[in-house]
């Protein structure tokens, strides 16, 4: 059986690699239009502010690795452009120009998602970057040391423009931040927000949410980028304004899409075509509160759905659940996490959320070194459903986050939850954990 896979990261590899494992035989080849496979994009970040890093550390496992020890047939360089689910085949262009075409019995997409930028002046300038694969990585990291960048301007104030913001500070660069949208992190509680927000300010970052950005122009030493009521400059521009799923391959050849154009998937990662699957960015999920279909790029799920594709194509028959939301990041000592449904979100999804937000301390009294962490909790009235939770803290979020997340899956009560029988001891937290002060003070308001 030939199995064929577009997209060499987190999901085509995992699925190339778990289908190898189970089915020695099988002939498996992967299409990769870059020349980098199986790297970590999440470590990205981290590793811009270390300029002593190699980029290429984030690799974690090299081609040539694949072909030689796992028999997989990987082809870098080489580019799908049409599927065609009647003959079966998938066609496209190596970088060197020739074209290639390629039969398969079963076939997985995993292309991905891409970096959104705007179409408006100046968005290819040099000293203008997006970040999305490693090689946007490379181009950043070798920019930052040719052009002796002192100060950046980012565009979004998403997890991945936070954190990129914290990674240039850790560089001494000076960074400014600016959206359109006038709320900063729109889809949080707002009190936690403003902590995130304070954060960012204490590490002498300037925030401009609210300014359409129109154009980025050439300067005398770097660029600027214009709003109609704002100028700012430096000698380099990031955007981190959110992804898109790479679906177009799948529309062309009449797969049907979901969510924000994602590829519309069954709970064993089948595409309305048979004998393709999609899996990771590219494709959408079922969210495992509202039973709704769902789209939330996370490297989790791709490299999860990779495996499962693998499991299907090798005989077997998993059906994945789906997810939570599940979400965290860091910004410069704080730790932001969510799982489930804001209240928003709940009303969206026929609801009737009830929330409450508290704060508490990340290890017990008069333990040394303890600091504040701001939890909120959303259940529904009708049902008594945990809904969904959101986290700041300097320590003691990333991980507590956990707990909930595990809940919902579960489908537990806030009552249910409210008697979980978690973990204390005083360096870790009170004896009350903060989740289950949360829950007491939720269940009284429901
Ligand atoms: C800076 C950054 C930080 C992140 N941090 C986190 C984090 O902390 N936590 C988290 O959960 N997630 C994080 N993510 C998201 C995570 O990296 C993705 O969810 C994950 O990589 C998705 O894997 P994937 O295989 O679906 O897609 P990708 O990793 O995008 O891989 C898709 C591959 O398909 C290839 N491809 C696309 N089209 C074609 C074609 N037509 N022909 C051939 N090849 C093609 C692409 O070149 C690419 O290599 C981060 C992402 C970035 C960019």
């Amino acid at each position: 059986m030939r199995f064929v896979i577009i997209g060499g990261d987190a999901a085509g590899m995992s699925a190339a690699s778990r289908a190898k494992r189970r089915q020695r035989d099988m002939q498996v080849t992967v299409l990769e239009q870059t020349g980098d496979v199986s790297y970590s994009a999440c470590g990205m970040p981290y590793n811009m502010a270390d300029p002593a890093r190699e980029m290429d550390d984030l690799i974690v496992r090299h081609a040539h690795v694949f072909r030689e020890k796992q028999g997989i047939d990987l082809r870098i360089m080489h580019r799908v452009e049409t599927i065609d689910p009647v003959r079966r085949t998938v066609s496209g262009t190596a970088t060197d120009g020739d074209g290639f075409q390629l039969s398969y019995d079963k076939l997985l997409i995993a292309t991905g998602a891409s970096a959104i930028i705007p179409d408006l002046p100046g968005f290819d300038l040099p000293g203008f970057m997006g970040l999305k694969n490693l090689e946007d990585g490379r181009r950043i990291k070798r920019f930052m040391v040719d052009h002796e960048v002192g100060k950046v301007v980012i565009i979004g104030m998403g997890y991945i423009a936070l954190e990129m913001c914290e990674a240039l500070r850790a560089r001494n660069m000076d960074v400014t931040m600016v959206k359109p949208g006038p709320v900063f992190l729109p889809w949080m509680n707002e009190d936690l927000s403003s902590m995130v927000k304070e954060e960012v300010a204490a590490n002498g970052v300037a925030m401009y949410p609210g300014h359409e950005v129109r154009e980025i122009d050439r300067i005398d030493g770097g660029l600027k980028v214009v709003s109609p009521d704002l100028e700012l400059d430096g000698q380099m521009v990031l955007v981190a304004i959110g992804v898109r799923p790479n679906s177009d391959l799948a529309k062309n050849a009449g797969l049907q899409l979901g969510p924000k154009k994602a590829i519309a998937v069954d709970k064993g990662l089948l595409t309305s075509e048979n004998d393709i699957y999609a899996a990771g960015d590219c494709a959408d999920a079922y969210h495992v509160v509202t039973g709704r279909k769902t789209w939330v790029p996370l490297a989790l799920r791709a490299n999860r759905a990779g495996w499962a594709v693998a499991d299907n194509v090798t005989g077997g028959e998993k059906m994945l659940p789906g997810i939570a939301g599940t979400a965290v990041f860091k910004v410069f000592e704080l730790q932001v996490a969510r799982t489930g449904l804001n209240p928003a979100e709940a009303i969206e999804a026929g609801f009737e959320p009830i929330e409450v937000m508290i704060k508490g301390r990340t290890r017990a009294h008069a333990h040394p070194g303890a600091s504040t962490i701001g939890v909120e909790m959303v259940g529904d009235r009708k049902s008594g459903r945990l809904l969904g939770v959101q986290m700041v803290g300097k320590e003691g979020a990333a991980h507590r986050i956990d707990a909930p997340a595990v809940a919902l899956h579960a489908g537990m009560t806030v009552e249910a939850f409210s008697q979980s029988d978690l973990a204390y001891a005083p360096p870790f937290g009170p004896v009350w954990d903060p989740m289950l002060t949360a829950a007491n003070e939720l269940l009284k308001k429901m």
